[in-house]
């Protein structure tokens, strides 16, 4: 008898495990398959075209194919694919070390690879801690982390995590760390008003670091927006005040623009939006545009110089196969070139500007309780009533509901719980995102009104 050759969705379901998937769920539906792209397009095996809402999870920057990239990665992969960086290096990892140091916030000089958003928080937290060894002979071993804070899958990074539902069950494995007062103004912890609180959330913090000056090795932050905690955005002033209090408690503050960086809030790195220089700035997502996996953790002389000296245990002891990858490398040096060459931040204005001004059209919706927007980011919470802002109940998946009917108008889209996410691709086009707009619009409308 013939064997049965089973179909990509057969082999999908049988062998592949989803991240981040409730896989009951999943296993119970058509897969969606996409097969080829076109810019800001993703197409399925079907022929059906979408819009990549989400930039297929916060990463692409300029559109998928994109030529230039296309023919860096094709003119490095014609000389070498991979070489280990583990004592020699290649020349597009070092080329994008340089780049990067002259385009990130002041001091970040020295660049160190990793692979994903996770593993580059994960070299972060391991240097702070190595450093203040270094520095004060004896170890500084608690972080400071907010509420709704994300920053990765990897058990450093999940002990730095502030969502319930991600992060608790695994608490018997981690590290303990002091949390501070998320800067959620919708739902503020401390029950304040924002309108009159002068960032009560900061003297939270300041408490925390005077109970235990000496003792923490840094606070780690995402600057202006809790991307996974919701697409939380920070009020003006909180950034900067987080950096002044690491300041005057004489800690370090590790910003995690894996996120944000790239261009997603209108400026290259959030971090300067508030002309704050951190001690260590973990990126990755938008660092290849969404091509290739690679991360880097960028850190200050002072830093770096704490780890030199003739003691061979004066190294990091930190460094995972692929690091430095000169595909990837090649990849997010032709990224930072369209940057450069089509003045992708300028170009971005009048797309933020209409995001704006179409976000406050979505308040006419009477399930929509709050609206937040950085730049081309923006989160819209959905409640069930929005007086008492109370949420839908979980089991209702109002959220999931809203991404799914948006996909029947050409759209994919990802929620965070009850919170519908837009963050296009940056080279998206006015037309597009009306477009996206109009989908999500009419999606929330048909699930929560219809
Ligand atoms: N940090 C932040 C702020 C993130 O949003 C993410 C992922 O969404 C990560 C870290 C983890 O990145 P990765 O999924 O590449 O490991």
């Amino acid at each position: 008898m013939a064997k049965h050759v089973l179909s990509v969705p057969e082999k999908d379901k049988k062998y592949f495990w989803h991240p981040f998937t409730h896989m009951k769920s999943y296993l119970s539906q058509e897969p969606l398959i996409i097969e080829e792209a076109d810019g800001v397009m993703l197409k399925d095996v079907q022929g059906n075209w979408y819009i990549d809402g989400v930039s297929s999870l916060w990463c692409n920057l300029h559109g998928h194919r994109r030529k230039e990239i296309d023919e860096a990665i094709k003119a490095q992969l014609a000389k070498v694919a991979h070489s280990t960086t583990l004592g020699l290096t290649n020349i597009p990892a070092a080329q994008l070390a340089e780049r990067l140091a002259r385009i990130s916030p002041s001091g970040l000089n020295h660049i160190f690879y990793s692979d994903d958003g996770s593993t580059a928080v994960e070299v972060a937290l391991k240097m702070a801690f190595c450093y203040w060894q270094e520095k004060e002979g004896r170890a500084r071993a608690k972080f400071i982390s907010f509420e709704n804070a994300y920053h990765g899958d990897t058990l450093g990074a999940v002990s730095v995590g502030g969502i319930e539902l991600f992060h608790s069950r695994f608490r018997p494995l981690l590290f303990q760390n002091f949390v501070a007062p998320s800067p959620y103004c919708y739902r503020c912890s401390l029950g304040k008003d924002p309108s009159s609180c002068r960032l009560a959330c900061l003297k939270k913090l300041e408490q925390i670091l005077a109970e235990n000056k000496g003792e923490v090795a840094a606070v780690i932050i995402e600057p202006l927006v809790q991307a996974a905690g919701g697409m939380i955005v920070a009020p003006e002033g909180f950034l900067s005040g987080v950096r002044e209090l690491t300041c005057r408690y004489n800690t370090m503050l590790i910003a995690d623009e894996v996120a944000v960086g790239f261009g997603r809030t209108g400026k290259m790195f959030a971090c300067q939006w508030e002309d704050v220089s951190p001690d260590l700035m973990a990126v990755a997502k938008g660092l290849t545009a969404g091509y290739l996996p690679l991360a880097a953790t960028l850190a200050t002389d002072e830093i770096f110089e704490a780890f030199l000296g003739d003691d061979a245990r004066k190294t990091f002891f930190h460094g995972h196969t692929f690091t430095g990858n000169p595909l990837a490398s090649a990849a997010a040096l032709a990224s930072l070139d369209i940057f450069e060459k089509e003045n992708v931040l300028e170009n971005l204005r009048p797309k933020i500007s209409l995001l704006e001004k179409r976000l406050a059209q979505f308040s006419q919706l009477n399930r929509v309780g709050d609206i937040r927007q950085k730049g081309l980011i923006a989160g819209i919470e959905l409640v069930r009533d929005r007086k008492t802002k109370e949420p839908f109940p979980a089991e209702e998946k109002t959220g999931i509901k809203v991404c799914l009917k948006a996909r029947k108008h050409g759209v994919i889209i990802r929620p965070l719980g009850d919170v519908i996410v837009i963050m296009p691709p940056l080279a998206i086009s006015i037309s597009q995102l009306e477009a996206l707009l109009d989908a999500i619009y009419a999606s929330i409308e048909a699930v929560t009104e219809g």
